[in-house]
């Protein structure tokens, strides 16, 4: 999944990027609110950690601005431990969930796991195609019960995929979801992403969709 992290404490910032990022995500950072606003704004992020106490532009305004332009994606906020009219005040605006600081980082990766798991429509923390199990919790895959070795790049495309099975997700998409800066991103290097994790996988898997991109199927049911 690509997340977005809004947090101008260093620190803090820097621990929920390798923690989340450890979790098998893509990250992308912004350290103040109209950062955070313009990225929330341009780009699709499946979920948003967004601190309240921010310069330039606070937290709460931020995020009343994606929900009035219709943006829609999960956002678990982080507010000051004493401050309970801050969570209420975040919740009004449109949080899916928050975390009073200071917080164990594990409490937040299940937070963010909740909301994505309800962003997909998923039922547990592990996601199925056939024989394959996706485990977002210890971000492994089982084929028939083996463990399968894959890079984090094969890692996130097959994340993007299972979660949206069945659906054709162009190069672009699946770029924009492995790569977190626009620099990066090249869709001819997909393709390669792609025919490798097809190697790891049971025949089949993954459909190539001519002038379309790619989808993930029940092995056994492709044409
Ligand atoms: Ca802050």
């Amino acid at each position: 999944m690509r997340i977005l992290i809004v947090e101008d404490e260093p620190t803090l910032c820097d621990q929920l990027e390798r923690a989340i990022t450890a979790a098998g995500h893509t990250v992308e950072c912004a350290s103040d609110g109209i950062t955070a606003h313009h990225l929330g704004d341009v780009e699709d992020f499946d979920a948003v950690v967004l601190d309240l106490g921010l310069p330039a532009l606070d937290g709460l305004s931020v995020l009343r601005r994606w929900r009035a332009a219709h943006r829609n994606m999960p956002v678990l906020i982080l507010t000051a431990r004493s401050a309970w009219h801050e969570k209420v005040a975040g919740m009004d605006a449109g949080a899916d969930d928050y975390l009073a600081k200071p917080f164990h980082m594990e409490e937040l990766l299940a937070r963010l796991r909740a909301l994505l798991r309800r962003l997909g429509e998923h039922a547990s923390a592990q996601w199925q195609c056939g024989p394959i199990l996706l485990d977002t919790r210890q971000a492994r895959v089982l084929v028939d019960g083996m463990p399968l070795q894959l890079t984090s790049h094969e890692f996130k495309l097959l994340s993007l995929l299972m979660q949206r099975k069945g659906e054709v997700l162009s190069r672009t998409e699946l770029s924009e979801h492995i790569y977190p800066q626009d620099g990066d991103r090249d869709s001819n290097t997909i393709e390669v992403f792609v025919g490798r994790l097809r190697r790891k996988l049971p025949a089949g898997c993954i459909e190539t969709v001519r002038g379309l991109g790619y989808r993930l199927v029940e092995p056994g049911c492709a044409e």
